[in-house]
């Protein structure tokens, strides 16, 4: 009896994924393995958040392999070692996986250079990073050419349908209580009301999506709309392929909401230009992708101001709305991650490396591509970044995107009462400095 081994990693799903289907048609049983590493220098360790979905995800998965007939075997520790123990193990004479395009892919190159017949395939991007490249042969920096480049390419393939029996193979699994991934303080209490990790919580977003959001589309800036997917930790988890996405809003699209799908599609399109920049800067969270950055005079973090910022207790009512939805549910709407980042950068002058640390820990979409290379944008260090010296002004940014204040006072309810502090900063005043340290980094004189 011929037995493959698939190793799951970001793509924790059996519907569309190519590695399961390369499996299922080369060997008669196949064993699916997922590995907590926690040891290896290449893999950024979870946040808590994070955590907290794989949890629920992994248990979700288990459930949808053993109703095909097979089992989820979970194990810990470094990958290198792990996944050629059970390769022994279980005989496998095949090993197949879903590329991925970190630092992490050091560790799937020496495991293909001494594993049995490894294949890798390509089950989380729509186009892989080195498929895309300028006139000149180097790698995008600016989003127009880089996504312009995509769509005159080949259109996604069509997704691959989830098999109806996975013949597996019975060998010891860690029990995924073992593994500790849920926070030892109850603070996750609220996050089932707004998740439902796995594969059908993913499908049942996307639908969702395309039966109420898609239409209101435009008015994703909106904090107080229900106007956008929901679907980043599904697409981060890998519980729903992006390939998935795009047809399944491709098939929904009529000449009314033409214009909102193009620009919903365009953002797929952003997670895929974060994963070029990642797959060319592998330390994208920690090094300042211009260098003009490395002077920057960011101020030493205060306590309590930092403090204040990260439980949304500044007095700046979107910033703190937006702080206190990040704690509750692990996420935090777009357009209020842009105000509430570049209030930590630019008013306050923190570096952007603490505040993208922090969305790590605390958001359940935390991706090693889209958060830092958005943090990024946001300091104006990044790719195709906002300039440093536009400073998003908090107070315009709710006067224009939560007029009557609807998103606001659902997340700060004493918002525009006694009880709610004065500003931690003046913004004007602060305005001022950021400005200032931006003219030094340049080594221009001041005025
Ligand atoms: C400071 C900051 C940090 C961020 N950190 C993350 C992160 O860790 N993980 C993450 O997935 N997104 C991150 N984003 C991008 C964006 O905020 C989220 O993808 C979006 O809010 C998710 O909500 P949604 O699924 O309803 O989005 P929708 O508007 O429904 O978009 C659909 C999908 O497109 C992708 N997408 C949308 N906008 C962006 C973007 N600007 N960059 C990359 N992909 C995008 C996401 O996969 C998203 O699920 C960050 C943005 C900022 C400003």
């Amino acid at each position: 009896m011929t037995t493959a081994l698939v190793w799951l990693r970001d793509d924790l799903r059996v519907a569309d994924n190519p590695a399961l289907t390369a499996a299922l048609k080369t060997a008669e049983r196949v064993a699916v393995l997922y590995v907590l590493d926690d040891e290896s220098p290449e893999i950024r360790p979870l946040g808590a958040a994070s955590k907290w979905w794989l949890h629920h995800s992994l248990r979700a998965l288990s459930r949808a392999i053993s109703e095909r007939g097979g089992q989820l075997i979970l194990r810990r520790g470094p990958a290198r070692r792990v996944v050629a123990e059970v390769v022994a193990e279980i005989g496998a004479t095949s090993v197949h996986w879903s590329r991925r395009f970190g630092a992490a892919r050091a560790i799937d190159s020496d495991l293909k250079a001494t594993l049995p017949d490894a294949h890798s395939h390509n089950g989380t991007l729509l186009h892989e990073p080195w498929s895309l490249q300028t006139g000149g042969g180097t790698p995008f920096k600016v989003f127009t050419p880089f996504w312009k480049a995509y769509r005159a390419g080949d259109p996604p393939r069509d997704p691959f349908p989830a098999p109806d029996a996975i013949p597996g193979v019975e060998a010891p699994s860690d029990s995924l209580e073992s593994w500790d991934l849920l926070p030892s303080i109850p603070w996750d209490h609220e996050f089932p009301d707004t998740w439902s990790p796995g594969e059908a919580g993913g499908q049942a977003r996307l639908d969702r999506f395309v039966a109420h959001g898609l239409a209101l589309y435009h008015r994703r800036d909106e904090p107080g709309v229900e106007a956008t997917s929901g679907l980043s930790p599904h697409l981060r988890f890998g519980e729903i392929s992006p390939y998935q996405v795009w047809h399944g809003i491709e098939a929904a699209t009529t000449a009314e909401n033409h214009a909102n799908a193009t620009r919903f599609l365009s953002e797929i399109g952003w997670r895929e230009f974060s994963y070029h920049q990642l797959f060319h800067n592998t330390d994208i969270h920690e090094r300042n992708l211009r260098s003009e950055f490395d002077g920057f005079p960011w101020s030493p973090p205060d306590p309590a101001i930092l403090g204040a910022w990260r439980r949304g207790t500044t007095g700046i009512s979107l910033v703190d709305a937006g702080m206190r939805e990040l704690w509750r549910t692990g996420t935090m709407h777009n357009r209020v991650r842009m105000v509430a980042a570049s209030f930590l950068i630019k008013n306050i002058g923190i570096d952007w490396r603490i505040g993208e640390a922090w969305f790590w820990d605390t958001l359940v979409d935390a991706d090693e591509a889209s958060n830092p290379a958005s943090w990024q944008w946001v300091a104006g260090s990044g790719y195709d970044a906002a300039p440093y010296f536009r400073v998003f002004n908090p107070e315009l940014q709710a006067a224009k995107f939560d007029p009557d204040a609807t998103y606001r006072l659902r997340w700060v309810p004493e918002f525009g009462t006694p009880v709610y502090p004065e500003p931690v900063i003046s913004l004007s005043d602060s305005r001022a400095r950021a400005l200032a340290d931006y003219t030094t980094m340049r080594g221009e004189r001041q005025p």
